[in-house]
């Protein structure tokens, strides 16, 4: 960067690429910087290394020997290969529908959801109806496609926006709260998330319906 220059607005996610990849642009004064997902709690130093490489490559500058020598060790690692590897043979498979139902469009959905209750900060995944009617499963958030799935069955005349937007804002939230570990148990939904769930103005309104689905 020039001497003196601000730094430009960054906007960085994670992002569902099919290999470990990274990228970055700058866009109208903007830098976007895309991480492969695989990547998401790498030690510190790692992400420090990305971020020095990503910034060298963006200004042409040279890269430091040490950063990329740490980051190719990183991804050089089993645990990483495998996972890479694995989600490969996942991504490859998987097929996700249109966001674009009949009656409601998942994107919109997201984007207003994100703007009222997330300041716009969500960087909006896959979104899909189900390709069944399904009951059992109203909603998921899949990370390893960083994809939303809704069940088509609320893509309907007779289902309530609030209702809808309910489950999208629950499947949000997933995202913002990760899959924590306690001790050997998997904090899904933890006191934080449920917390925020509240948050919601229709919740009692949204769940009172959900049940009588
Ligand atoms: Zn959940």
């Amino acid at each position: 960067m020039r001497p003196g220059a601000a730094a430009p607005e960054l906007r960085i996610e994670f992002f569902a690429f099919a290999n470990i990849n990274n990228t970055i642009r700058l866009r109208e004064g903007r830098l976007l910087v895309r991480l492969s997902d695989l990547l998401e709690g790498a030690p510190e130093s790692v992400v420090r290394a990305i971020a020095h490489i990503l910034l060298a490559k963006m200004y042409r500058k040279p890269v430091d020997r040490a950063h990329s020598t740490r980051y190719r060790r990183y991804i050089g690692s089993h645990e990483v290969v495998n996972k890479a590897h694995l989600v490969r043979q996942i991504r490859g498979r998987k097929q996700l529908r249109s966001p674009r139902g009949r009656f409601y469009d998942l994107d919109t959905i997201f984007e207003d959801l994100n703007r009222r209750f997330f300041h716009g900060l969500m960087g909006r995944p896959r979104m899909s109806w189900s390709s069944t009617r399904t009951r059992r499963i109203l909603g998921h958030y899949d990370p390893a496609h960083n994809a939303i799935v809704i069940s088509r069955i609320f893509d309907h005349p007779a289902i309530p926006p609030y209702a809808l937007e309910y489950i999208v804002y629950h499947e949000m939230l997933h995202l913002k709260h990760p899959v924590r570990m306690r001790g050997s148990r998997r904090c899904v939904h933890s006191a934080r998330f449920q917390a925020e769930e509240k948050l919601f103005p229709e919740w009692e309104r949204a769940e009172g319906f959900l049940k009588r689905l």
